[in-house]
């Protein structure tokens, strides 16, 4: 059993979590972020107290968080989406709990769901990438959790790959998460209608990453190619992040490896294709298990990754 939360941009949600990896009791209240820390900070007291009332005999919970935490894990140290800067969350939670707060980035909490009860169970290297709005990233080796110097390691999204036509939120160009997020994927199909591709996506209003891979797999030629590239970068990422710490397996995850297998053969293609020992060290690469309340199971078993 454990307590984990997701604190996200839209929602603070809560889980006991057994120890199967099954939430067996949720919570959610709304991420009131716009009335300031002090607020958000009260309410997720609130929600973990009522959690703990549920499971008393719970000595620890772990929070999951949309942002970058101290080398520590004592301080957020940015979090954009919730305003944040240089917050001592893990000392204001313990002061108004009796309980031991550990603190995880969520990608990372991603990464230690799959490894505790999802795709990369029962492997002690695996890597996690979260393909949304954004592209997230979670390391474990040797069954740990790797944080880094700073606690920034694992910051996939971000890994400049070559110059792209627009600029990542981070402010650089280049970055991972604006050749390979669902964001990327709509940009560049954008772009090239705007450039007069010929496609049928021309005739949709609006159109999301969903749209963009029910095109690529009916054939449509510009959705397709905005697929190869996706996965053409992603595969190069791949191939990158093993020539580096080679791990045994790769999961994934967020609303875009909802494209399933027709996304995962051409990654692994491209992964391949790039790797320094191909025939040798390829990783598994899978698709991820849980979806949104993978921030929830994998805080709730932080205890056991670091
Ligand atoms: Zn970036």
């Amino acid at each position: 059993m454990g307590i984990g939360i997701d604190l996200g941009g839209t929602a603070i949600k809560g889980g006991i979590v057994d120890h199967l990896g099954v939430i067996q009791e949720e919570r959610m209240v709304e991420t009131q972020s716009q009335l300031g820390y002090g607020q958000v900070l009260n309410d997720l007291v609130l929600l973990i107290k009522e959690l703990h009332r549920l499971a008393p005999t719970e000595k620890t919970v772990g929070v999951g968080i949309p942002g970058i935490l101290s080398a520590d894990g004592t301080t957020v140290v940015s979090c954009p989406n919730l305003f944040w800067k240089n917050k001592p969350l893990k000392q204001d939670l313990e002061r108004a709990l009796s309980l031991e707060v550990l603190l995880v980035n969520d990608a990372t909490a991603a990464c230690i769901a799959e490894a505790a009860f999802g795709s990369t169970r029962g492997r002690s290297s695996s890597v996690m990438l979260t393909l949304g709005t954004g592209v997230g990233g979670g390391v474990i080796i040797n069954d740990q959790v790797i944080s880094g110097a700073h606690g920034v390691a694992s910051e996939v999204g971000h890994m400049i790959m070559e110059a792209n036509f627009y600029d990542c939120g981070c402010g650089k160009n280049g970055c991972l998460e604006t050749f390979a997020s669902a964001t990327a994927l709509i940009r560049y199909c954008r772009k090239q209608l705007a450039e007069g591709a010929e496609s049928d996506l021309k005739a949709a209003e609006n159109f999301d990453a969903r749209r963009i891979f029910e095109a690529a797999k009916a054939g449509d030629s510009l959705a397709l190619a905005a697929v190869n590239r996706l996965a053409r970068y992603l595969g190069w990422a791949i191939a990158n992040i093993s020539d580096l710490i080679d791990p045994e397996i790769f999961a994934i995850g967020g609303g875009v490896s909802s494209a399933g297998e027709f996304l995962l053969e051409r990654i692994k293609t491209e992964t391949k294709s790039h790797l320094t020992y191909p025939d040798y060290a390829m990783p598994e690469i899978v698709l991820a298990t849980f979806r949104n309340e993978s921030g929830m199971i994998g805080a709730a078993n932080l205890c056991h990754f670091i």
